[in-house]
């Protein structure tokens, strides 16, 4: 679509950037599983010369997530985190990078384990008060990486507070906006200059991708990105920007029973009365509801919850004792996965480290899907039932 700026988000997660193939008419965009492109005569092309430079699936996914998020470029590589990688490499040694301290843990191990030893100063605070981050910038300060919701505390970032103060600073602010994808929060249209995504969740959506992606309206940013991604070369391959393309077409359908499913959950488990307490930015007392309000269009299926009482022990086992949850990493696909932070995603952590930031023994992370909310409620109802 030439000129989609004026259609709405759920035309765009199936026309944004797509065409219909210009040699074909398929309707479809193809793989295009090759890895070059003949030439008339030398230089003489149609516009692909070698696939790590350009390949024509991969662009058709890279225009669509510019026309998500309401961006001009876009970007594919072969995994969140290898987006992440092409972020830093904007970076030189004594930059400083302010991030939130609620953090997806490969970006916080890829931060602290690989590029700490190039030189880059990573510096981590709690962004709930946008004051705390003005507190720490300075001349330095080159980029500010933000995530909201955060994993797995659900806390929320005023995007547009931390914005103000990135550009004072003259510093990039960079949103990964993973959790709340481009139907729920578009962060470029509220002050970011990148948008990061691990496709490999929602966006894919079928848990049968590991993608990563990037986009920005800044010309001068998208031409080092372009660069870094052609001169680094951790791009995706034909087959996983097709697998996305597809899942992006029921985005919006998907989103929209994720959040509905999400809500259901959240308020089965808060009158539950074997649970504590739970983590989801759609209840009026949860302290980043007005934010979350503000900038989202929806609070999607992420939920943490704690159990009253639980140990490491009982609590490993109710997420065991799931029927229709699957126990397993990952988030953002259509069927819901649980998962025990402690003893999982956070296990790395040192104990009281991760005891800061909320993850108790008794924290559970559940992924919403999209399967009927009554499985989902009788499901944890005998898991919970059973401790
Ligand atoms: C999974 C995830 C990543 C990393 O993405 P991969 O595709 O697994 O490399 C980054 N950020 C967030 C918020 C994630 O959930």
């Amino acid at each position: 679509m030439s000129n989609s700026s004026n259609l709405k988000i759920g035309t765009l997660t199936i026309h944004g950037g797509q065409e219909p193939d210009p040699s074909t008419g398929a309707v479809m965009t193809p793989i295009y599983q090759t890895s070059t492109y003949a030439q008339a005569a030398p230089g003489v092309h149609k516009g692909y010369e070698y696939s790590r430079t350009g390949n024509p699936t991969r662009h058709a996914l890279e225009k669509s997530i510019a026309a998500l998020e309401g961006g001009k470029f876009g970007l594919g590589f072969g995994s969140g985190l290898a987006a992440v990688d092409a972020v830093l490499k904007l970076l030189k040694p004594g930059d400083e990078i302010i991030s939130t301290s609620d953090l997806y843990g490969g970006t916080y191990r890829q931060f602290t384990k690989i590029y700490e030893d190039f030189g880059l100063i990573f510096r981590f605070v709690s962004m709930d008060d946008p004051s705390n981050v003005e507190a720490i910038v300075s001349e330095k300060t080159k980029l500010i990486w933000v995530e909201t919701p955060t994993n797995p505390m659900m806390n929320i970032i005023d995007i547009r507070a931390i914005a103000n103060v990135a550009q004072k600073a003259g510093a990039m602010l960079v949103v990964d906006n993973t959790f709340a994808t481009p139907i729920l929060q578009r962060p470029l249209e509220q002050g970011a200059d990148i948008v990061l995504h691990s496709a490999t969740k929602y966006l894919g959506g079928h848990s049968d991708v590991v993608l990563g992606l990037l986009t920005t309206t800044n010309s001068e940013i998208a031409k080092k990105l372009y660069f870094i991604q052609n001169s680094a070369g951790a791009i995706c391959g034909p087959m996983d920007a097709f697998l996305t393309l597809r899942g992006i077409k029921t985005l919006d359908v998907r989103m929209e029973r994720h959040c509905k499913n999400g809500a259901i959950v959240a308020k089965f488990l808060r009158d539950h009365p074997k649970v504590e307490k739970v983590y989801w930015p759609g209840f009026e007392d949860h302290p980043g509801h007005a934010v979350a309000k503000s900038q989202m269009s929806g609070f999607g299926g992420m939920i943490s919850f704690v159990v009253k009482d639980g140990t490491f022990e009982n609590v490993s086992a109710m997420v065991s004792n799931l029927k229709v949850f699957t126990l397993a990493e990952s988030l953002g696909g259509v069927e819901s996965l649980a998962g025990h932070p402690a003893s999982m995603t956070h296990a790395a952590i040192p104990l009281e480290e991760r005891l800061k930031t909320g993850v108790v023994d008794g924290l559970v992370r559940l992924s919403v899907g999209i399967e009927d909310a009554d499985d989902l409620i009788a499901d944890l109802e005998n898991a919970l039932n059973q401790i």
